[in-house]
């Protein structure tokens, strides 16, 4: 009961974080699958490890050009490629290795985080807001993710729990959102309430909740809608979805992309 409960702490995309992070917050687990081996993931950051450096990250690649099938929601929520592209429990990313084009985060973050180009401008425009406001920034402590990566971090907690319990912590390779390139796992730059949900209750927390949609960001994973989204209250888990997504979802009062986008909810993997 105790082991369950500790993993339940650290529920969606938690294990992103827990097994490679310095400071897992109440994980015994921390050590089975090999800590930080990224080899196949980034290789746009890693080309660049230097945030600021180089490339200029706004002005990357010309990117994505996708095919726009039609969606309940009118935006493509198919295509991988797609800055509305919807993953979950229900719907893997086809393909599920899957690989965006990446630029280095430029805000504060733990080293080597990447996302997709269009991401890291509004994390940019975002932090600055937050940082006006609150007097504290953003910081990005789990971002863009491999498939290889996610193959491995799920395989050490399907090894060390069974698959039934890895499944309420892990996300299958394919499933993760982190997988698309568009979404991050934040903190404020004072650094409190790290992969907890207590983040939810700090100055960070609270603007990120109430603003992120002006900057085209959602909290993904709203408290209590785990029946629809298939996670636990995440407020440290935003994703990129566009101003014009997030403002219509936000002028709608609706809470999750799912609903947004009429695909139904993702408990489980069905
Ligand atoms: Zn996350």
């Amino acid at each position: 009961m105790v082991v369950l409960a500790a993993v339940l702490l650290v529920s969606g995309c938690a294990p992103v974080a827990t097994p490679d992070a310095s400071s897992p917050p109440a994980s015994p687990t921390a050590s089975s699958a090999s800590p930080t081996p990224t080899p196949t993931a980034t290789p746009t950051a890693s080309a660049t490890p230097e945030p600021a450096a180089t490339t200029e990250p706004a002005a990357a690649p010309a990117p994505t050009a996708a095919p726009q099938p039609p969606s309940t929601a009118g935006v493509d929520i198919d295509s991988a490629a797609s800055l509305q592209v919807l993953v979950n429990k229900r719907r893997p990313l086809v393909p599920a290795d899957y690989q965006p084009v990446l630029v280095p985060v430029s805000i504060a973050q733990d080293g080597d985080e990447a996302v997709r180009p269009e991401v890291d401008a509004a994390l940019a425009q975002m932090s600055a807001a937050m940082q006006a406001e609150i007097g504290e920034g953003i910081h990005v402590f789990s971002s863009y993710r491999g498939y290889a990566r996610q193959t491995q971090l799920y395989n050490g907690y399907v090894a060390q729990y069974g698959q039934a319990q890895a499944d309420t912590t892990s996300a299958r390779p394919g499933h993760s959102e982190h997988q698309t390139g568009l979404s991050v796992d934040v903190m404020g730059t004072g650094g409190a309430c790290r992969l907890d949900v207590c983040f939810g209750g700090t100055a960070a927390g609270r603007w990120i909740a109430e603003h992120a949609w002006e900057h085209g960001f959602i909290v993904r994973y709203p408290d209590g809608l785990q029946g629809i989204t298939g996670y636990r209250f995440e407020p440290w888990h935003v994703r990129f979805v566009g101003p014009e997504v997030a403002t219509a979802m936000h002028e709608q009062g609706i809470a999750t992309f799912e609903e947004y986008a009429g695909t139904g909810s993702a408990p489980d993997y069905g």
